[in-house]
């Protein structure tokens, strides 16, 4: 990778196929994948509706500017929004949280944000400084201002949320920030708190979102009803794709010139996304959730105790292992995994992520956390002798 800037660590081996849950490498190793890249392609890697979608509209017209009517658009956008709601297609998550962002501001005419520690909402200016990790913003200062921070799960946040504010931006489960998971009447306070004082309240569902915890939405199972939702990772199984959802009161603030993309909607990742949403069920998520029950009941009863495990978080196929670290290192469990035939990831704070696709079967679920178990247990020797 000699010309390409060093970003990012990357692990020496190219994947080159994938076919069901399952992908090979530039070795011809094949890796049974517990991340669908990251929270990306929840239908695994050869999903036939999906790639009919894709190679149907292939055929047809690639792109189109945003000068003209979509069908697409409006197929995508009636699939996401209740009566209430308008959709804003983009290209990825940090996008989707740069629209929320502007679009709160200028629809509640107000600047101040209410951000939250270990948050996580993207990498350009926006949504980098919407971010509560100071790692990802060394050498950026000065970031946009009006950002205030607080502790999430923690009520002092509550006191924050005044009529001089313009909304609070929050994930329910924290993905990159360590996989920590909202309590749900903090939450509800949290609303409340926003409804009383006419805070926009901004939930991002970029991870969490289209089926990742068991629902289409995270916040519905903490009975939300957020004013802004973000979205994008599997929004297109694989297909750069972002949305924001907003109240259609919203709409006199986005009006025609005041927001755009060259390329948002387009219309190779809007057949995907078609796709994507058309077999996203009532049938498929409750599917979700029973395996689900059988992912978490083999999480409590055989990884939980086991020595170098601290804790165990997340919901439904959003999990994460918190690992001691004095006893190990996230990065050599996830290499030793890799050596095993899994792919898995890490989140802050030496927290093992998983993030299978949605149809992974439970045969395969329990073959992926056996080998987890399995490279556990053997640190745990490792350690005491
Ligand atoms: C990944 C992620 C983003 C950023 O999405 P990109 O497509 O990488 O810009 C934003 N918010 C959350 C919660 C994410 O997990």
């Amino acid at each position: 990778m000699e010309h390409v800037f060093p970003t990012y660590q990357r692990f020496p081996f190219d994947l080159v196929k994938g076919h069901d849950c399952y992908l090979t490498d530039n070795n011809d190793k094949t890796y049974l994948d517990f991340t669908s890249g990251i929270g990306v392609c929840s239908f695994g890697y050869s999903n036939k509706i999906i790639q009919d979608s894709v190679e149907s509209q292939l055929t047809k017209i690639w792109h189109t500017s945003n000068l003209y009517e979509s069908a697409l658009q409006d197929k995508v956008a009636n699939q996401l929004c209740d009566d209430d709601q308008l959709a804003f297609f983009c290209n990825s998550g940090t996008e989707a949280n740069e629209a929320a962002f502007k679009l709160a501001r200028k629809a509640s005419g107000k600047s101040t944000v209410i951000a939250f520690n270990n948050g996580f909402h993207g990498r350009t200016y926006g949504s980098m400084s919407l971010t509560g990790n100071p790692d990802i913003k060394t050498g950026y200062s000065p970031m946009v201002p009006d950002i205030v921070f607080a502790n999430y799960n923690d009520n002092d946040a509550i006191d924050l949320i005044t009529p001089d504010i313009a909304a609070v931006i929050l994930e329910v489960i924290q993905g990159e920030g360590g996989v920590n998971v909202g309590d749900k009447d903090w939450l509800l306070k949290i609303q409340a708190a926003c409804h009383n004082n006419g805070v926009i309240l901004i939930v991002d569902e970029v991870q969490t979102g289209i089926g990742r915890t068991g629902t289409k939405f995270a916040f519905e199972q903490f009975e939300l009803k957020p004013d802004i939702i973000t979205l994008a990772k599997a929004l297109g199984n694989g297909t750069p794709i972002g949305a924001m959802i907003g109240k259609k009161e919203f709409a006199s603030a986005f009006g025609p010139g005041s927001h755009g993309t060259t390329f948002g909607g387009n219309k190779l990742s809007l057949a995907a996304a078609t796709g994507v949403l058309e077999q996203l069920t009532p049938e498929f998520l409750s599917d979700v959730q029973s395996k689900s029950k059988t992912v978490w009941n083999f999480l409590n009863d055989e990884i939980k105790s086991l020595d170098v495990v601290t804790d165990i978080s997340g919901l439904g196929f959003m999990i994460g292992i918190h690992l001691d670290e004095k006893k190990v290192a996230v990065n050599d469990i996830i290499a030793k995994l890799q050596t095993e035939g899994l792919l898995t990831l890490s989140a802050k704070y030496n927290t093992l992520r998983l993030l299978p696709p949605l149809i992974m079967s439970e045969d395969q679920l329990l073959e992926g956390l056996g080998k987890i178990k399995a490279v556990l247990q053997s640190e745990t020797v490792l350690t005491e002798n």
